[in-house]
């Protein structure tokens, strides 16, 4: 199929790119690469079945030939970067939105859009299912993201309901693996960073928070599958192994052997209290959960960020 993949130079379009690209398919890759690195993607200089367009998907997008899918990934996405991108995230996520939509219905290709767990809010109802409706604070400074995210699925849906466009829509729980930027605030690879170059590791809040981490690897794995599926309501996709912020920091010293200290700073605001995905709906739908251990999916990130920190 030919596909086109907005975000492509990002953490999770890389990744998806590549597993396209291992599938057979022809893909577009477009970024604006203001969050993104072309690094993620130089490896695919010379793949004749990849293209890369620099474009600003909130203007007009001109895609010739015909197309299979529009996947759409752009966005800033960590806390960090959409607070210092406010206008650009709110604006990849509306008018973003509405130009893949509007590329996918002028090609009638199908269109799959990255919504997140942010839907969901600070949640007061744990593990998130699909048909929890969330807890955001609109005007908060995370409600750029969230809101963003919550009106991608609104224009998603209205497009599959008046224009009969086939789509699907992914909630991505907090996933990791290499080419997450080190600055980019997230705390896997914030965590790494600091315990590989013997720095504290900062732990917001008392770090009784909660997440649940996911492998790259397996986020693609269902993304993919949601796409070759006939499924148009939203599907959560990411790992319900659940931890506390201490917790994870004690892993991460565990297993890159660090002597850091773990210093405590000060809890962004609104930051959800837990998050855990329940999966029942990709297990049924999809035939999908998560294969890739927290262990092995950590080891093989810390030999990333030691094979670029050297
Ligand atoms: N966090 C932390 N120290 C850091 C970065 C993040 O304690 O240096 C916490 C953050 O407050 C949140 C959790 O780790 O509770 C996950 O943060 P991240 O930015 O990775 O993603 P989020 O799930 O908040 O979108």
């Amino acid at each position: 199929m030919r596909i086109v993949v907005t975000g492509a130079a990002g953490f999770l379009g890389s990744h998806l790119v590549d597993r396209l690209l291992a599938e057979g398919h022809e893909v577009i890759g477009m970024d604006n690469l203001i969050t993104g690195n072309d690094d993620n993607i130089a490896h695919l200089a010379d793949n004749k079945n990849f293209r890369f367009i620099d474009h600003d998907v909130t203007e007009y997008i001109y895609v010739k030939g015909k197309l299979d899918w529009v996947l759409h990934f752009a966005c800033p996405a960590s806390p960090i970067d959409y607070l210092k991108l406010p206008i650009k995230t709110l604006k990849v996520g509306s008018l973003g939105t509405h130009k893949t939509l509007g590329l996918a219905k002028e090609k009638g290709a199908g269109y799959l859009i990255a919504s997140s767990s942010e839907v969901y809010g600070d949640p007061d109802v744990h593990p998130q299912k699909e048909t929890y409706w969330g807890h955001v604070n609109t005007v908060g400074p995370r409600g750029v993201y969230d809101e963003a995210k919550r009106f991608s699925e609104a224009i998603t849906m209205a497009y599959h309901r008046a224009h009969k466009l086939d789509t699907r829509i992914v909630r991505i729980f907090n996933s990791y693996g290499p080419r997450m930027r080190t600055g980019d605030g997230r705390v896997v690879p914030t965590f790494i960073y600091q315990a590989l170059r013997g720095e504290p590791l900062t732990v917001f809040g008392d770090g009784t928070q909660t997440r649940s981490f996911c492998w790259v690897g397996d986020t693609v794995d269902g993304i993919y599958r949601l796409m070759l599926s006939d499924y148009c309501d939203p599907v959560n996709i990411g790992n319900p192994r659940e931890m506390t912020v201490n917790d994870f920091a004690k892993k991460i010293l565990k297993l890159t052997g660090s002597s850091s200290r773990i210093e405590y700073r000060e809890l962004p605001v609104n930051d959800p209290k837990v998050r855990q995905p329940d999966i029942s709906l990709a297990k049924e739908k999809l035939g999908w959960e998560p294969k890739t251990s927290l262990e092995d999916g950590l080891k093989k990130t810390i030999d990333y960020y030691r094979s670029i920190l050297k």
